[in-house]
């Protein structure tokens, strides 16, 4: 079986703070989401690492089990070392899907949840593959191609660029980056229980997501000399259709869209704005601890429940995992220690690519 590992080359960069889009984003969508998801002291010695819920919400997992099997799948046709020969490995897929799911089984809010996910990762992957392996209904292969570097195919790859803010890099890891007749895409992969017909509504939503312009502008950086093209989204729908003789695409993809230059240098006056707000928000916390104030107190000083106002805890589909905490103030200490963890910090540990 493929060695994980694998997918993230070895080169690391040196110094810094490496931050990605999710931790810009919570601390806009509410200064205290970002406090307890990124900086509430939690590690074995009081680091300041954040917590996560113990349990998670399965669309979540079924997003992390599916997206390892599939970048096993592109991965095969890649094992010569240069080119992607095309071939796919269907097997390969559910046999890391399967190890994945392994892993965050724990995660999940019951067994039964947790067994009915990995049967629909399977489904999805034999899905996948039919339609669009190389004997498929609708063969990507060669007009797709893995796209590669000197470090080898370039799938999950982390790429990391300078924020011009203090020691700041922005982190961002397309799912694979893919030659289109003649230009590089980068492609992200997600899932959806949305039916087909709201797929397409969705994917207009999907291109205003802030995710895509970050990915954008660290692959213009990255790939400053290579024929860029855009992004492309691929959303493959968990459910089968009711009526078992409709066949269906497995995959529904978006157009290839860009950002120009405008947006991307919004983008980055954006998140030097997030940081400012961060600095800001953790020398006030110092100040209050530093006086006295308990870790709580600290954090409403510094850290303002502003989701409350602005709908952030109703937002996406379970809202807010840290509601809870807000709704019982004086259980927050015994609600952590039930239902959360230390956060784990490999995401921003992984091994990263630097730019030329
Ligand atoms: S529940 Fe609402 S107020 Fe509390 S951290 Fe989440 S978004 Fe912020």
């Amino acid at each position: 079986m493929t060695n994980l590992l694998r997918f993230h080359p070895s080169t690391s960069i040196e110094g810094g703070t490496a931050v990605g889009n999710s931790y810009l984003c919570a601390s806009v969508a509410c200064p205290r989401k970002w406090y307890y998801s990124y900086f509430m002291p939690s590690g074995e010695a009081g680091e300041c690492v954040g917590i996560q819920p113990k349990k998670v919400s399965n669309f979540l997992l079924t997003g992390r089990v599916f997206h390892e099997g599939l970048a096993a799948w592109y991965n095969w046709g890649c094992e010569g070392g240069e080119i992607d020969n095309g071939s796919r490995n269907l097997q390969e897929a559910i046999e890391i899907a399967e190890h994945v799911h392994a892993e965050v089984y724990s995660q999940y809010l019951t067994p039964t949840i947790a067994d009915d996910d990995l049967h629909k990762v399977r489904d999805m992957l034999i899905d996948y593959h039919e339609e669009f392996g190389p004997d498929g209904r609708e063969p990507e292969y060669p007009q797709y191609q893995v796209a590669f570097d000197d470090k080898g195919p370039l799938i999950e790859r982390t790429f990391v660029i300078p924020l011009e803010y203090k020691d700041y890099n922005f982190t961002t890891q397309p799912d694979i980056i893919m030659w289109r007749d003649g230009f590089l895409v980068a492609r992200d992969h997600k899932t959806s229980s949305t039916g087909f017909g709201a797929v397409g509504k969705r994917l207009k939503k999907t291109r205003l997501d802030t995710q895509f312009v970050g990915e954008y502008l660290a692959l213009t950086t990255y790939l400053s000399d290579q024929p860029l093209d855009g992004v492309e989204i691929n959303v493959v729908v968990k459910e089968r259709r009711q009526k078992k003789t409709c066949k269906y695409k497995a995959g529904v993809r978006s157009d290839v869209f860009g950002f120009s230059e405008k947006d991307l240098k919004a983008y980055r006056l954006e998140c030097i704005h997030a940081l400012r707000g961060i600095d800001q928000g953790v020398t006030w916390w110092h100040n209050a601890v530093e006086k006295g104030h308990g870790l709580e107190d600290a954090a409403d000083i510094a850290f303002p429940r502003h989701g409350m106002r602005v709908g952030t805890c109703e937002a996406y589909r379970d809202g807010c995992e840290f509601r809870e905490l807000c709704e019982n103030k004086d259980r927050v200490e015994e609600l952590i220690i039930e239902n959360y963890v230390a956060r784990k910090v490999e995401d921003v540990d992984r091994e990263v690519e630097n730019p030329k």
